[in-house]
């Protein structure tokens, strides 16, 4: 059995090599490195993949969130409502700008943010709220968009763990993960989903001004060559990484779907184990998978780590301490008992390898080993 690993991008890469290598090859043969005509063709790409208007690439899912927030004109001060349990790029970019982070805690069974905890956190001074579609699974946008409407608040949606899923509304209409929103951002960090051989990240917008103002943002406010009308970052997808993006962008609903089944083998394989619960799909939005994430409820959970380490098992936790706990993030307050489902996501949560190239062998080794450990 070949080894396993969380992420095996060493077998998707020997599966495409000549298609990536010769794009790679293109590239250093024009000498085109930044802003190449590849960032445009994958620009438009994945515009038509999104189904949205405009794709503005930029350096990485961290940068897109900023220059989202700088597009939108959010103000120090301003509020912005997100969720205790992300990736800490979410808040980063917030306290930078000077913006007030209000954390909220998640929904325990989709680890996705709270529309009733948003609702309660709203106050005179909330501009935004900022969904992030975790492990995978869009978060429950139409509530969501809902609380915005009334309110006059900007919903901004990361999407960098959910590249390809859908959205499904309550007439059946379907819309991809980051189009939902005023602005969607997404990385294109090697382990994503669709993820490049090094950073990049991109914004996603409906809105044509949005567009033109987080395209001027990212490359230093300017428009016109040397004519500064923001105050911008340089921030910008290598042409290199484009290329790879274009090659990758093709194989994208294949390895979702592939992701797809390696959860639907795991969900199969732990029903019957009281101790385990598996992650849930809600009926509002298809999931890709990023992760699969398990919540363990007997208490050993770290143990369980271990002996599946023991048997050359990688496995995570996604994510070990809360937002409200981190030390940066002291400053803004928050008590322990505020966060009662983030407190006991982050004890009980494990994530298991999950990418488009695990095989049966693996997962039935990996599944035989887990219900092993609760015998
Ligand atoms: C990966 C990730 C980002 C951004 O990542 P970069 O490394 O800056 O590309 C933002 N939010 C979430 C939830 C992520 O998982």
């Amino acid at each position: 059995m070949r080894e396993i690993q969380m992420v095996d991008l060493q077998k998707q890469y020997s599966n495409i090599r000549s298609e990536i290598n010769d794009a790679i090859q293109k590239v250093i043969d024009s000498t085109a490195f930044i802003k190449g005509p590849e960032v445009t063709e994958f620009e438009k790409e994945l515009q038509d993949y999104m189904g949205v208007k405009h794709v503005v690439s930029c350096a990485n899912g961290t940068d897109a969130l900023q220059i989202a927030m700088m597009t939108l004109g959010l103000k120090p001060g301003d509020e912005v409502i997100t969720t205790d349990f992300t990736f800490i790029s979410t808040v980063e970019v917030v306290a930078l700008l000077g913006l007030k982070l209000v954390l909220v805690d998640p929904d325990p069974d989709t680890f996705n943010i709270s529309p009733e905890a948003v609702m309660k956190a709203v106050t005179p001074h909330t501009k935004a709220i900022v969904p992030v579609h975790l492990f995978g699974q869009c978060s429950d946008m139409e509530s969501i968009n809902k609380i915005a409407g009334q309110y006059g608040l900007f919903v901004i949606e990361d999407a960098a763990q959910s590249t390809g899923a859908d959205f499904i509304f309550s007439n059946g209409k379907k819309q991809k993960s980051g189009t939902i929103g005023d602005i969607g951002t997404t990385s294109f960090f090697p382990s994503k989903n669709l993820g490049c051989y090094g950073d990049g990240g991109a914004l996603y917008t409906n809105n044509e001004e949005f567009a033109i103002k987080a395209r001027s943002i990212a490359n230093h406010g300017m428009k016109i060559k040397y004519h500064h009308d923001h105050v911008g970052i340089n921030s910008r997808l290598d042409t290199v990484q484009a290329a790879i993006l274009r090659v990758k962008l093709k194989y994208l609903d294949k390895y979702n779907e592939a992701r797809r089944n390696a959860a639907d083998y795991y969900d199969k394989a732990f029903a019957s184990c009281p101790y385990i619960v598996s992650p849930r799909r809600v009926p509002w939005s298809t999931h890709i998978f990023h992760q699969y994430t398990l919540r363990i409820k007997n208490g050993k959970r770290d143990e369980l780590k271990k002996y599946l380490s023991e048997k050359k098992i990688p496995s995570m936790v996604y994510y070990p301490v809360p937002l409200h706990k981190q030390n940066a993030y002291r400053y803004l307050g928050y008590k322990e008992e505020d966060f009662p489902v983030t407190n006991a996501l982050c004890s009980e949560v494990l994530s298991l390898p999950m990418h488009p190239e695990i095989d049966t062998e693996q997962l039935e080794y990996i599944t035989q080993n887990v219900l092993k450990f609760f015998e």
